[in-house]
């Protein structure tokens, strides 16, 4: 079709979101699917959040909300970086979104010039390398390994670094390995970011509450490039909101009225009601984000359990975050009972759907070909079922 515009060709659609609306139709059509693709808490939003809601209902909450968002939430942020991270930012530095995937985007528009480099360490989440290219820049994509957990090295991120990088943008705990930067191990990253102050830094912690080690580290805690960092985060994940739709940022002045800036032509800020609720959910303390951390740490051990029992399967045990990331690559190669050679990670991710019924994203969505991601974001008999059906798949692959 000619109508189209050139950007539309640029980036693909999000693989979460396609696997998850596959699983949603053949759930419609009766199949007994279990569905491991999209990320998000099974969990229901907490009662008190929820009242929250109710009340800026009925307190008429019904008007355009400021494009930055409330001023109340951008201090409930502003607080909560302060009680969490020890870190210091004024209201000013927050922009309220409609999802931290818009806060990326946002900044995304806002920083980015056709032929910039972006240095991506993967696997990365699926969003980050499309919504670069939708922008015209340039992933420069830097392939992490499963034997170092993942991690980006100090050496691996120098020598990506080049006159035209323009961001440096990571996860931490991420989507989709579950890796965690130690303070140490961002400190010696910090060393070399100090070495290029064009450079600058997205820290996407949106995993923030769901850590498998007790305490998260932000790089923005190294006074020397704060400057330079743009904190993402939001109530998704850690409060089980993953429909109301805010995320947030904190960064500097100038990208903060930037981004409200692109935002303003954009959604002229986020939903009032979904606003009001995330006041009462960062003013109030972490309980329920706890005890959904505390179930999450149960379903770990076990898919964890679950993947090292399937023959050559190899796993990095995620330290934050609710997904295994199994390198399945010992099976490409093999064939199915129909005949069937499975040649990559997309093969068997679609093989498992078809034959164990289970739904789950291949690797190549997130940059790392021999793995596949299981989200384990689901109930506990949920995966128990899952379990079975994954070791029969696998055991059908000679
Ligand atoms: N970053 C990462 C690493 C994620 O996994 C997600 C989940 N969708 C997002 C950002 C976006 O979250 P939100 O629901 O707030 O848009
Ligand atoms: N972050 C979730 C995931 O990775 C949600 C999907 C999305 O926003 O693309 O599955």
């Amino acid at each position: 079709m000619t109508y189209f515009s050139q950007l539309l060709n640029r980036f693909n659609e999000s693989a979460t979101i396609k696997v998850s609306k596959l699983s949603r139709e053949l759930k419609a059509a009766g199949k007994d699917i279990i569905d491991l693709s999209i990320g998000e808490p099974d969990f229901n939003t907490p009662n008190h959040i929820k009242e929250g809601a109710v009340k800026a209902i009925e307190n008429n909450f019904s008007k355009y909300p400021p494009v930055a968002g409330y001023p109340e939430l951008r201090e409930a942020v502003v607080h909560k970086l302060k009680r969490d991270n020890n870190l210091n930012y004024k209201a000013e530095n927050i922009v309220i979104s409609t999802g931290a995937k818009q806060s990326i985007a946002n900044l995304i528009l806002a920083l980015i010039d056709e032929k910039d480099e972006i240095v991506i360490p993967t696997p990365y989440w699926v969003s980050y390398s499309d919504l670069v290219k939708m922008a015209g820049g340039i992933p420069v994509l830097v392939r992490t390994k499963l034997e170092a957990q993942y991690k980006l090295t100090p050496n691996e991120l120098e020598k990506a670094i080049t006159p035209k990088t323009k961001l440096f943008m990571f996860s931490s705990p991420s989507n989709p390995s579950g890796t965690f930067y130690s303070q140490q191990e961002l400190q010696a990253l910090v060393q070399v970011l100090e070495k290029h102050p064009h450079v600058l830094i997205m820290s996407d912690e949106i995993y923030e509450y769901i850590n498998y080690i007790g305490k998260h580290e932000s790089i923005a805690q190294f006074e020397s490039i704060k400057d330079r960092v743009i904190i993402i985060n939001g109530v998704s994940k850690g409060y089980a909101m993953t429909g109301w739709r805010i995320g947030y940022m904190a960064a500097n002045v100038e990208i903060a009225k930037a981004c409200e800036k692109i935002q303003s032509q954009f959604t002229s800020g986020a939903n009032s009601i979904a606003q009001r609720a995330s006041i009462t959910a960062l003013n109030s303390d972490l309980t329920a984000s706890k005890e959904m951390t505390a179930e999450f740490t149960k379903r770990k051990h076990f898919m964890v359990k679950t993947f090292l029992n399937i023959p050559n399967v190899k796993l990095y045990e995620p330290e934050g975050a609710f997904y295994v990331f199994p390198d399945v690559s010992a099976y490409f190669g093999k064939t199915t009972k129909e005949g069937q050679t499975i040649q990559d990670s997309d093969d068997l991710s679609m093989y498992i759907l078809q034959n164990a019924l289970v739904s789950c994203v291949a690797g190549s969505a997130f940059g790392e070909p021999n793995c596949i991601r299981f989200s384990f974001a689901t109930s506990m008999s949920n995966l128990e079922k899952a379990a079975q059906r994954l070791l029969e798949c696998f055991s059908t692959l000679q």
